[in-house]
C-alpha cells in the first residue's frame, strides 16, 4: 500500500453540531453512523482507525460555523491532537463571529500549537478575499502555515455557493504570494475547470479532492496529470458515504502514473505541512 496523509478529516462532537447537519451526516451511512462517532470520541480511537485504513497522518479540522453546520472549536480540536505525531491540528476562524479574527489565528497557532487554517466561506457566509479576512492571511504568511478553504457545492443547509467560488482565490493568490492555499473539494460542483486552472496558474494554489468519488476524478478533470505536482488527495470523512481506505483504494485503481499517485497521496502534502 502506498503512503498516505489526509488532508480532511472532521472529529465532530454531537453536543456543538446542528442536528439537520448531524442528521446528514448520518444519513450519509446510516449502519456505522454510531461507530464512526465513537471512533472520532477520542484521539487513540481515531489513529487506530487511521492505521488501520493506511493513513499515516490525518489533517484534523476545526468548523466555526454556528449559522450552518455548527462549532468544531479550535481549543478542542488543540486538545485532541496534543502530543499525537500523526493527528494534525487545523484551527478555523469566521471573520463574522470574531472580534479579532488575526489576533485568533495568532493564539491558535502559537499558543495551541495548530499548524494550519481552514477557512468555510459557503458556511461563514462571506467572500473569500473580504477584506475583513485579510488580517488572517496576512497573519497566516507570516506564520507560514498552510489554508485549506472550502471551494464549490455543499449540501448543508444555510450554506451558500457564490461565496465558494475559487476565482475569488485569484485575488488573495495574487495579494499573499508567499501564502499557500488548498482549496478543499476543488470547486465542487460548477468550478471544477476554474479550480483546475487556477491551480495551474498560480504556483501557491492546489487542488485537494476531498468529498469528490475518486472513481469520477478524471470526468471532473480529465488533464487531472497536468496537476500531479498541485493535487492533494484528503477523504471529508465521516461525512462521505464510504471509508477512507475504500477512497485510497478507488483512487489507487484510477489509470494514473504511479509518480502521480505518489505525489497526490502524499508527497504534495508532505511538502505543504513538513517543508522539504
Ligand atoms: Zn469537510
Amino acid at each position: 500500500m502506498p503512503e498516505v496523509i489526509d488532508f480532511h478529516i472532521h472529529i465532530l462532537q454531537k453536543e456543538q453540531y446542528n442536528p439537520p447537519s448531524l442528521d446528514f451526516v448520518r444519513r450519509l451511512n446510516p449502519e456505522t453512523f454510531e461507530e464512526r462517532m465513537a471512533i472520532i470520541a477520542h484521539p487513540a480511537s481515531l489513529k487506530a482507525h487511521l492505521q488501520k485504513e493506511g493513513v499515516h497522518y490525518g489533517v484534523i479540522l476545526a468548523e466555526n460555523a454556528p449559522v450552518t453546520t455548527g462549532m468544531v472549536p479550535n481549543e478542542f480540536v488543540a486538545q485532541f491532537c496534543r502530543g499525537e505525531e500523526m493527528l494534525i491540528p487545523f484551527a478555523s476562524i469566521n471573520p463574522n463571529n470574531e472580534a479579532d479574527p488575526a489576533a485568533r489565528l495568532v493564539y491558535c497557532v502559537e499558543e495551541l500549537g495548530m499548524r494550519g487554517l481552514k477557512l468555510l466561506p459557503p458556511y461563514g457566509l462571506y467572500y473569500p478575499n473580504d477584506v475583513s479576512i485579510y488580517p488572517v492571511y496576512a497573519e497566516a504568511q507570516r506564520l507560514r502555515i498552510p489554508v485549506l478553504i472550502h471551494t464549490g457545492s455543499s449540501t448543508f443547509r444555510g450554506s451558500r455557493m457564490k461565496y465558494g467560488d475559487p476565482l475569488y482565490l485569484d485575488d488573495v493568490a495574487v495579494d499573499f504570494p508567499r501564502l499557500t492555499i488548498v482549496m478543499a473539494h476543488s470547486g465542487r460542483g460548477p468550478f471544477y475547470e476554474r479550480a483546475f486552472f487556477l491551480a495551474r496558474h498560480h504556483s501557491n494554489i492546489y487542488m485537494e479532492i476531498s468529498g469528490l468519488p475518486p472513481q469520477r476524478l478524471l470526468d471532473y478533470f480529465p488533464e487531472f496529470e497536468r496537476n500531479a505536482d498541485k493535487t492533494i488527495f484528503g477523504s471529508d470523512w465521516p461525512a462521505i458515504p464510504q471509508g477512507i481506505g475504500d477512497n485510497i483504494r478507488d483512487f489507487c485503481a484510477l489509470p494514473l502514473k504511479s509518480s502521480t499517485m505518489e505525489k497526490v497521496l502524499y508527497r504534495n502534502a508532505e511538502r505543504i505541512l513538513f517543508g522539504g
